[in-house]
């Protein structure tokens, strides 16, 4: 198995793109930290499930990622559990959609801590191990909102365009030290992250929920097919190879074309 003997921590992964990642991880044999919100018996049944399929440890830590107290303990309590990081994937994120002079600033607050500030602690954490040990992976989540913007979504075109401006800093910063820091840019995938931006958006346009979909979603996507969770893993585990050495600052696309107009 590929990461046998190796850690990762998945932040947001109890949902969507991260939990994929989580699984694909798991399944290739490394101990496994999640982390995000959900109902606890569903998130014991995923933690289960992760450990089983990597036959090692698999914990679950709820640290709201937008508190840098609470980050902190959690790279503290992966470190003392199941060991550092080897790989941390940085993949927690919320978006919130408003036209820019009715944006809530505690939106705006929120989607900075969360989807760009916590990558900067977690990165300034876990760095020191991976230096240590000369090997590191470091994965952020960022999106097409990292290279284009969308109207209505100014917070989070925002944040992901920061994270991936730091991952490039950090990567030249450790590119001597065997870690490589990358994003991936997935364009829209299907999770719970997009079906709730679906009201809002029916809301700010005055659209139906299928002219949502198939005109404003689907409309920047050429191939007109979602990105699955799945696809995303696969490129990130491929990310963790040795192969993928050489790797590092890029912002990659899995976005079906939509940044190739
Ligand atoms: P999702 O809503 O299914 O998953 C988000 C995860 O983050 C969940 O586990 C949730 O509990 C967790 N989370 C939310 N707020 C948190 C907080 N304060 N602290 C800790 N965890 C928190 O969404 P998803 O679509 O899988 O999104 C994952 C990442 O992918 C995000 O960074 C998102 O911006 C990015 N992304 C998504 C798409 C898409 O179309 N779905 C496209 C590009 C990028």
């Amino acid at each position: 198995m590929l990461l046998e003997g190796k850690c990762a921590l998945v932040t947001g992964s109890t949902s969507g793109i991260g939990l994929a990642i989580a699984r694909l991880f798991a399944a290739e044999g490394a101990a496994v930290m999640i982390n995000g919100f959900g109902d606890r018996d569903e998130i014991e049944a995923i933690r289960a499930e992760l450990e089983q399929a990597s036959g090692t440890t698999a914990i679950h830590d709820g640290a709201d990622l937008g508190d840098a107290a609470a980050i902190d303990a959690m790279i503290a309590r992966c470190t003392a559990e199941i060991g550092s990081p080897d790989i941390l994937v940085n993949n927690a994120g919320i978006q919130f959609v408003s036209p820019i002079v009715d944006f809530p600033p505690e939106k705006w607050d929120a989607i900075i801590a969360i989807n760009l500030t916590a990558v900067f602690h977690t990165t300034r954490l876990a760095l020191p191990a991976m230096r240590a040990r000369r090997w590191g992976r470091i994965i952020n989540t960022a999106s097409a909102h990292s290279l284009v913007a969308s109207p209505n979504k100014s917070a989070y075109v925002a944040a992901k365009h920061g994270v991936a401006g730091f991952a490039k800093s950090v990567a030249l910063e450790t590119a001597q030290d065997g870690i490589t820091v990358n994003c991936i840019s997935p364009g829209y995938v299907w999770t719970g992250l997009v079906e709730a931006q679906i009201p809002d958006t029916m809301k700010a346009r005055g659209l139906t929920r299928d002219q949502v979909i198939n005109d404003v979603l689907l409309a920047a996507q050429p191939t007109k097919q979602f990105v699955t969770p799945e696809q995303v893993a696969a490129f990130a585990l491929f990310l963790t190879r040795d192969e993928a050495a050489a790797i590092t600052g890029a912002n990659l696309s899995m976005d079906g074309g939509w940044t190739a107009q």
